[in-house]
């Protein structure tokens, strides 16, 4: 055990301190979004209000957490009750971050070569200092499932706006870090097992083979990779441009004319059954079909389903292609592949991927690949079974943590997710009506999703015990 000195502990404490502030800001942020985004209101304007005499909040009241305490959870004019939900969101989301922080950066501080130090993964090895843009997009990635958990628990839908904000952030935030790693250290040139990166000034860049980024990317050779990922996201982009042009049609375009006119069908039958046998009281009531019921009774989902073929064919046809066409590209352009590696018997080419390229690619592959698993089971789940299976909020949720987190976490969450639904599923029955009714499979997904980010090292063990294998994930 290491003695810890005052020099370790109040920097840590501060740390501690300032994430929670900063959590409790984004949980304030959360209960603002949960609560107008599915109303369709602005976001910034109008400022806060007493939801039912529409008094103003003051500065001191909009403060997380406090601002509730000091007027006691009732506003400060009618009296009325403000519900708890709020400074319970934004303690929870400040002690997230808190979490999050100390699992990266401050149990191994603390208490180094304890339990809680092993949960550090390998990328935070090298500080706050040079890792903090990672554990941003790890922040922004949390909060925003907070807010889909709370969204799609109660409405059902996740909002666009909170998974695409996290996977451009992701996209721009992994992708400058890179930039700015290869411009201060050099490109990564070869691997150095079990040590590190042997950087161009002789320097290290800290982290275990395949293990140079926080999400997994190109290898320093993998060029098909690189080229995969772009063709994909080209794909992609030129899927949804025919989407917006109309020559892709949109799939359950005629959903909402169908339910209404289903609705209005099963409610005149019902009336004229009710006045011919009144006896029989077993036959479903009309009106009683709520919405989960009549929305599998559409009856066109396989049909449905090839519209959302011709679209994911584009980025996975586009995909393949640039699996093959950037080794060639490369090979043409920069001469014939006969560079050995000291590492590896076969010939590598004779220019290593840019880190920033290989980063770029880690990210538009976890969107791709983490989003394309959830709807190839979306589409094969539908054709089988003839109903809507898994909602495309779900295919956006998966892509976005592939963004944030690359594609291994995002399949992990994914799959995880009924395992978290189980557990859901038995505790509603141990508590009786208490918790209620099993969820949509978004806010499963999100909280699958944050166990493995802060408990990687019990998931590698858990997979490794599953599979016999040792399991080491990037
Ligand atoms: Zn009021």
């Amino acid at each position: 055990m290491s003695t810890l000195t005052f020099y370790t502990l109040l920097p840590q404490a501060i740390w501690v301190a300032f994430m929670f502030a900063y959590g409790a800001c984004v949980g304030s942020l959360i209960n603002v979004l949960v609560y107008r985004l599915p109303r369709g209101m602005g976001v910034v304007r109008p400022a806060s209000r007493c939801p039912s005499c529409q008094t103003r909040l003051t500065f001191r009241e909009n403060i997380p957490v406090l601002g509730w305490i000091l007027l006691r959870g009732r506003c400060r004019f009618c009296k009325q009750r403000i519900s708890p939900e709020y400074p319970i969101v934004e303690t929870v989301v400040g002690l997230l971050f808190v979490l999050l922080y100390l699992v990266f950066y401050g149990f191994d501080e603390l208490a180094p070569r304890s339990a809680l130090a092993m949960l550090q993964p390998e990328w935070a090895m090298n500080g706050l200092g040079s890792t903090w843009p990672i554990l941003l997009v790890y922040l922004i990635l949390v909060g925003s499932l907070v807010a889909i958990t709370l969204i799609d628990a109660r409405t059902a839908q996740i909002p666009l706006v909170l998974v695409w904000t996290p996977a451009l952030v992701a996209l721009l935030i992994h992708t400058a870090h890179a930039a700015f790693v290869q411009v201060r250290h050099g490109n990564p040139a070869f691997l150095q097992p079990g040590i590190g990166w042997k950087l161009a000034d002789g320097t290290r860049w800290f982290a275990a083979p395949g293990h140079v980024w926080s999400l997994p990317t190109a290898g320093v050779h993998d060029w098909w990779f690189v080229g995969s990922a772009m063709g994909g996201a080209a794909g992609l982009a030129i899927a949804v441009v025919l989407l917006e042009l109309g020559l892709i049609r949109r799939s359950f375009a005629d959903y909402d004319e169908w339910e209404k006119a289903e609705r209005a069908r099963q409610a005149s039958e019902s009336s004229t059954s009710h006045q011919d046998e009144p006896a029989d009281a077993d036959a479903p009531v009309a009106g009683a079909a709520d919405d989960a019921e009549i929305w599998i009774q559409y009856p066109h989902a396989r049909r449905e389903m090839l519209k959302e073929i011709a679209f994911v064919a584009l980025p996975l046809g586009l995909g393949v292609v640039g699996a093959w066409f950037a080794p060639w590209l490369v090979e043409q352009t920069v001469g014939p592949w006969k560079q050995a590696s000291p590492y590896a018997p076969t010939l590598v080419p004779p220019i290593n991927v840019p880190l920033w390229l290989s980063v770029l690619s880690g990210v538009l592959a976890g969107y791709l690949f983490g989003g394309g698993i959830v709807w190839a089971i979306r589409i094969l789940g539908s054709l089988a079974f003839g109903k809507e299976a898994l909602g495309l909020g779900d295919v956006h949720l998966v892509a976005a943590i592939g963004a944030c987190a690359g594609w291994i976490d995002a399949v992990l969450g994914f799959f995880g997710a009924a395992f978290v639904g189980l557990a859901w599923t038995l505790l509603a029955g141990l508590m009786r009506g208490k918790l209620g009714r099993t969820l949509p499979y978004g806010p499963y997904i999100a909280i699958a999703t944050l166990l493995i980010i802060i408990a990687k090292p019990g998931v590698e063990w858990f997979l490794g015990r599953l599979t016999g294998m040792q399991i080491n994930l990037p």
